[in-house]
């Protein structure tokens, strides 16, 4: 019996598995990300409990179960303050979202 496999198709193998891992490794990578993604999914950033999303002034805002905290979607910030001028809201919430953008130009 010869079945022992020639040179050329050990390295043939061989480079085929590495392949093979290699997709393996990238698919585990992506699911790992996937996951992890999930676990902070409409989570608070603050204290990790779950988000509610709710109505505000209008607008669609996601809530924290625990602490109450409210998270805007982007460009949600600007559309509150859009439709409130004259408020105390207005003003500090203002005065916040100016700092945000502040930094933001400067980086
Ligand atoms: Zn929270």
């Amino acid at each position: 019996m010869t079945d022992k496999p020639s040179r050329n198709e050990e390295e043939f193998f061989a480079l085929k598995e590495a392949e093979l891992l290699k997709a393996r490794r990238a698919e585990a990578g992506r699911e790992q990300a996937e996951a992890e993604r999930k676990t902070h999914y409409m989570k608070c950033p603050k204290c990790g409990f779950d988000l509610k999303t709710e109505e505000y002034h209008g607008l669609e805002v996601d809530r924290c179960t625990q602490c109450a905290g409210v998270w805007f979607d982007a460009g949600e910030a600007e559309e509150l303050l859009d439709g409130e001028h004259d408020s105390m809201f207005h003003s500090v919430f203002g005065a916040v979202l100016r700092g945000v953008r502040g930094k933001a130009t400067t980086k």
